[in-house]
């Protein structure tokens, strides 16, 4: 049974999809810029959520927004369009950017291997669905219009407020000055908004010539996939005061009952136990890490060993770490693909590891599992074993290779010498070259097909 901490309700429940398939909503990236390492991670929380749903047996339906349009500089209503903003910067147009960072956006999930969801939609694709779900709300009350577009009237929405809980009311302990006196409420938000003739971005609407508002852009396309009723959504957790909280205001607000049943957020990933910004040049991508000798799958073992409700905290010095250990890990993995089939129970580590995965997603405790059933004696189950497990890691151990060790001769010599000797069952002379082949620093691992060398 597959439990998951719901943010709405605070506590860990037991995940029950409404229908055959589980309808998933993950909020997407929005492509003004290429995407750091701390979007990435959110990008593995996401994955493996959906690869921990699959292994439990659920067909998996899911959907991820691409933001190319509408997410202005602040998260709230204030400031330009990041998009228009990043354009002129680039001298480029919003399009191109959008084009540009997208695709790199691809190339590293793929390198990171994570699935890509089964519908990915561009905002600017779906105006239309999202004109028609301001028009709903609009019918039953909840809009209002003032000089920069049209808003969601948070008092009417008795609701407002709930899944930030505390966290609201600390917002408006510190609230800044409104920068917009005409909205009724602070906490209302734009659903059109209206842009200067030369915003290059804008469209048509009963309202006047703008463009959708952040928020609306997920409700829409979320309504546009599943309609009424969604099982799951999922974010990273700075989206969860405004944006979700806006989400929910309009999906509720129009369909009249609770649209999402869970919402799983995850944590931060933080540079140097600090916030990772673009002024500090600490935003690093995933081809800088590459750039400096690190593959994209040192990245993800290094995500999966924190869980991902807690921050984590990025140095070089710990993906360092993952690196050496992923090594070590992969490896384990070939000396028991290497193995004969010899008979082990493994039912106690599949259990645990079952266990792990379903008590939200507990994915450091099943990848300690993982270690633990590697370090027994050689065996070819062993491997089948671990290669079931990485339908959830996704750490690519079925692709593993002999890595080319760069052998002196003389010890490939001793090797080829120690082989003829073991045809010929010479076992004494055989492990007087192993003992010889060891103190030059290389340990032979005997196998079916012959034998592997192991630095030591
Ligand atoms: P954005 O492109 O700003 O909409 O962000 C894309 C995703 O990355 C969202 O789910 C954010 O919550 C997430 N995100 C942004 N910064 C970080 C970070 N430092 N650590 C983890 N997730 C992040
Ligand atoms: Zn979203």
């Amino acid at each position: 049974m597959l439990k998951i901490y719901n943010s709405l309700s605070r506590q860990k429940e037991e995940f029950k999809p409404r229908g055959e398939e589980v309808k998933m909503y993950s909020c997407g990236p929005t492509v003004y810029y290429y995407a750091h390492i701390g979007n990435m991670r959110s990008y593995v929380f996401m994955d493996l959520v959906r690869r921990a749903i699959k292994f439990n047996g659920f067909k998996l339906n899911g959907v991820m927004n691409i933001t190319d349009v509408g997410h202005l500089t602040s998260d709230g209503d204030e400031g330009e369009d990041k998009m228009e903003k990043s354009a002129r910067e680039q001298n480029l147009s919003p399009y191109e950017i959008a084009e540009k960072n997208t695709k790199v956006f691809f190339e590293d999930l793929e390198k990171l291997n994570i699935g890509k969801p089964e519908h990915i939609c561009k905002a600017t694709e779906y105006i239309g669905p999202m004109i028609d779900f301001v028009k709903g709300l609009e019918e039953k009350g909840y809009t209002y219009q003032i000089s920069d577009g049209v808003y969601f009237n948070t008092a009417k929405f008795d609701r407002y407020g709930l899944l930030s809980g505390a966290k609201l009311e600390d917002k408006l302990a510190g609230a800044r000055v409104e920068v917009n006196t005409e909205k009724i409420n602070p906490y209302d938000f734009a659903l059109w908004k209206f842009v200067e003739p030369n915003h290059i971005m804008k469209w048509d609407s009963p309202w006047g010539v703008g463009c959708p508002g952040w928020h609306i852009e997920c409700s829409a396309m979320g309504r546009y996939y599943f309609g009424e009723y969604i099982d799951l959504h999922t974010g990273g957790i700075d989206h969860l005061p405004i944006h979700h909280e806006n989400e929910i205001a309009q999906n509720d607000a129009l369909n009249g009952h609770k649209t999402v049943s869970y919402w799983m957020h995850g944590e931060f990933l933080q540079v140097d136990g600090g916030k990772m910004s673009k002024s500090l040049g600490n935003c690093y991508t995933i081809k800088e890490l590459e750039e400096k000798g690190y593959s994209a799958l040192d990245y993800r073992y290094f995500c999966l060993n924190t869980h991902y409700r807690k921050k984590l905290n990025f140095t070089f010095e710990a993906l360092n770490g993952a690196k050496v250990a992923r090594n070590r890990l992969n490896e384990l993995v070939l000396k028991h693909k290497n193995a004969g089939n010899t008979t082990v129970d493994l039912t106690e580590y599949e259990n645990k590891f079952v266990e792990a995965v379903n008590d939200d997603i507990n994915i450091p405790l099943a990848v300690g599992i993982l270690w633990d059933m590697l370090k027994l004696e050689p065996s070819y189950k062993i491997y089948e074993q671990a290669i079931k497990f990485d339908e959830v890691l996704g750490l690519r151990l079925n692709e593993i290779k002999e890595q080319k060790l760069d052998i002196p001769s003389e010890v490939v010599a001793l090797c080829e010498e120690r082989k003829t000797y073991r045809q010929e069952k010479n076992w004494a002379k055989s492990d007087e070259l192993r003992d010889k082949i060891l103190a030059l620093g290389y340990k032979v691992l005997d196998s079916k097909d012959g034998y592997t060398l192991e630095k030591v």
